[in-house]
């Protein structure tokens, strides 16, 4: 008998013999030696024949493993396919899954021996008052837990007493159901009918439920989680940023009346791998988290619900590059369950899919409350020419929202990883010819590069579409944003969050709960700010520099603008107060802001997609990408267009188009340079197989200290 092991190390599935007379079957955990040391691995598969291939001597395994869970079917089946399509390696996957203290939860308790009970029935009594009143205890309980000195007195009545280890299935008690369900609108009521009619159905389906922020989706959350609880199934949510969605978990804390699992990145160690214990041993049946959540090791899981699906949080940008999203679609198929994916701004891959009908598309088209959607002025800065970052309008808005108690929220985008040419008379910026996306200042070079092809250009002096002389960067000048707000106001409480200043663990939530005390006038934020949370009295949000958002050298520019826009104009008035949305810009007729300003999502994406199918982006495509990082330029170069040769000369039906290599934007990072190559196919398979191909050759192909990493469905092309 011999069986595939997999172990919590860089490496593949390992093949060991199994020792005579020890029966296995997958996902038993077992010790195994790998390079003389001793570890804990899972078995994937066992066999009664050599594996092919295996030339060398196989050793026999050490046997069972108590450090480690047994893992069901599913689990393993998901390791599998996220170590294939992401190609990487089994073995980290399978770390990336473990918790950081993998082995089963234990707990001691005591239970009477035979001759206690014995001695009992008797009559007999030990001595002493608390041994006494131990032994009623111990009559009346199969087993109890004992602590301090009541523990050290069991521990001295070895005659009566003894002590033994179980599995520790302690669960905090559920909390009291506290807030009853709303009467569902009509429109919600016909998703959920949908959705529980397809939960019967036992049968792998995939919703799509668009509604705008407070259209209640997480109403229709709740109704498919409680149907799915009462077949016995498991449920699993997973949203983008835990913090910022403390609403969602309350309400699911409150309704389901269950023991609900939270797995995130802010809890300690020991709690999280509490949790994903219990979790794995189906004692727990609801999972609610962040990313990671969506390797959670719950099984048996009828529903998942991804929150914010379009969300680039939810995709883990290092080590193992995997979509939480497509994760947990892939999992829902595995076992035959529903997936509900929801937003207000459905990715373009999801949308897609439902008009193909591949999903099914549910529409939550209003707020309950009826509250009406903010209004929207758009403010063409090629027509104001005013110096600074806030024009008069805006100053004007936000002095008449601080007069009337109102809050402010301004948008600043990250400051520009890369800066681009903008005609400041008509806001043209100049784009690749062969990719459509924003060309890179060099300016000591005066040149324009892309980031996708590697195309070059000259830096041109004038715009090519107006008369208007001299190209700026478009940096936009919002540096100093946050000095002129003070200045503009110096009587109003200014706050400014980004990824820097929310870095310490609990900043985000104390920033968050300082906005909803109104301890703060005018909040001044990056995207961070434009999602989740609900702020009754924000009455006016500014976008400061809009261009710097859809002239990121991105494909997806334009869709996540959308978003980011659509967000933001969602933040406005979601109290009692109508809300007002200014957007400053160079450029008000793009896609992205004209269907923002009358949120319309489903113009956007026509549009949008008119402009994926041309250029064969997503979800026209599937894409991936190799980067190559070494610790110098040229070697992460020649590494790049090594693998760019070895590459094309492959033949794959349908054709794979190669793109670079080219420098990425983000060129160096932590000291190592950065080249990119992208791979565009509309199928996937050819584009695994040219995958497989660099990843099995990059040794060879790489110059000696350059690295291979790939990202496949990349979401950042940084
Ligand atoms: P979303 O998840 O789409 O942002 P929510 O489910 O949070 O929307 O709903 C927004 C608000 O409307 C919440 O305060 C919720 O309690 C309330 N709500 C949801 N459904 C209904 C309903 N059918 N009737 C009344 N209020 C509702
Ligand atoms: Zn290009």
């Amino acid at each position: 008998m011999f069986a595939q092991v997999v172990v919590p190390l860089p490496l593949p599935p390992l093949t060991y013999r199994v020792p005579a007379g020890l029966a296995l079957s997958p996902g038993d955990p077992v010790k195994v030696r790998v390079r003389k040391k001793l570890h804990d691995g899972v078995v994937l598969e066992t066999s009664s024949e050599v594996p092919a291939g295996i030339t060398f001597e196989i050793r026999e395994l050490e046997g069972r493993s108590e450090d480690l869970p047994r893992f069901g079917k599913e689990i393993l089946q998901m390791l599998k396919w996220a170590s294939d399509y992401y190609h990487y390696p089994m073995g980290e996957v399978f770390r990336t899954f473990l918790p950081p203290n993998p082995a089963p939860l234990t707990a001691r308790r005591f239970r009477l021996t035979a001759e206690g009970r014995r001695r009992l029935a008797n009559g007999q009594q030990p001595r002493g008052k608390l041994q006494r009143s131990l032994c009623e205890k111990l009559l009346a309980a199969e087993a109890i837990e004992a602590h301090g000195e009541a523990r050290a007195s069991l521990r001295r009545m070895a005659e009566w007493v003894e002590e033994f280890t179980i599995a520790d299935d302690s669960v905090a008690p559920p909390p009291e159901r506290s807030s009853d369900p709303h009467s569902l609108t009509e429109m919600q009521g016909e998703a959920v009918a949908q959705i529980h009619a397809s939960l019967d159905k036992r049968a792998f389906e995939t919703f799509l439920l668009q509604g705008v922020t407070g259209s209640g989706k997480t109403e229709v959350y709740l109704r498919a989680a409680e149907h799915a609880l009462r077949a016995g199934r498991s449920v699993l949510v997973v949203v983008p940023e835990i913090a910022l969605t403390p609403q969602l978990v309350a309400r699911f804390r409150a309704r389901l009346g269950e023991g609900i699992a939270l797995l995130h990145s802010g809890m300690s160690d020991g709690e999280r791998s509490r949790q994903w214990h219990l979790l794995n041993r189906g004692i727990l049946k609801v999972c609610v988290g962040a990313r990671s959540a969506a390797l959670a090791p719950i099984q048996n899981f009828g529903l998942v619900v991804v929150d914010e699906e379009h969300d680039s949080a939810l995709k883990q940008e290092d080590h193992l590059k995997y979509n939480a999203r497509d994760l947990a679609i892939v999992r829902a198929k595995h076992a035959a369950a529903t997936i509900i994916l929801g937003s207000a701004t459905p990715s373009l891959e999801s949308f897609h899919n439902s008009g193909t009908g591949r999903y099914r598309h549910l529409q939550l088209r209003e707020r309950p409350g009826g509250q009406p959607l903010p209004f929207v002025h758009v403010i063409d800065r090629s027509k104001t020419h005013e110096e600074g970052s806030i024009t008069a309008y805006l100053r004007n808005s936000i002095r008449d929202s601080l007069a009337k108690g109102g809050q402010v929220m301004l948008l600043l985008n990250r400051r520009g990883f890369s800066s681009f040419l903008l005609c400041e008379g008509c806001g043209f910026v100049p784009e690749c010819p062969n990719c459509s996306v924003s060309l890179t200042n060099y300016r000591s070079a005066r040149q324009l590069k892309c980031h996708y092809c590697g195309y070059n250009g000259e830096a041109p002096v004038d715009c090519s579409r107006c008369a208007h002389p001299g190209l700026v960067p478009g940096t936009l000048g919002t540096e100093s944003l946050e000095e002129e707000v003070r200045a503009l106001f110096p009587a109003a409480r200014v706050l400014r969050v980004d990824r820097e200043s929310v870095e310490r663990k609990g900043a985000l939530e104390a920033a968050l709960a300082a906005i909803a005390a109104h301890e703060v006038d005018i909040v001044i934020g990056t995207q961070i700010i434009a999602k989740g949370h609900d702020f009754p009295n924000i009455s006016l949000v500014g976008v400061v520099n809009a261009d710097s958002s859809f002239h990121l050298p991105d494909f997806r520019a334009s869709e996540k603008s959308f978003q980011l826009f659509t967000q933001m104009a969602g933040r406005a008035g979601r109290g009692d107060k109508p809300g007002k949305v200014v957007i400053q810009t160079y450029n008000p007729r793009h896609p992205s802001i004209v269907h923002a300003t009358q949120h319309d999502f489903r113009s956007f994406a026509e549009e949008e997609l008119r402009f994926r199918h041309e250029f064969h982006y997503p979800p026209f495509s599937r894409m991936a990408r190799l980067l190559v990082t070494a610790s110098s330029p040229t070697e992460a170069e020649q590494g790049a267009e090594n693998i760019f040769r070895a590459l094309s000369r492959v033949e794959v039906s349908p054709k794979v188009e190669l793109m670079g290599p080219a420098p990425a934007v983000l060129s160096k990072v932590q000291n190592r340079y950065r080249w990119n190559l992208l791979l565009k196919c509309p199928q996937a398979q050819p584009l695994h197989t040219l995958i497989d191909l660099a990843c099995n050759q990059a040794e060879r192909l790489l110059p000696k200290r350059a690295t291979l990493q790939v990202d496949v469905d990349p979401v950042s092309l940084m």
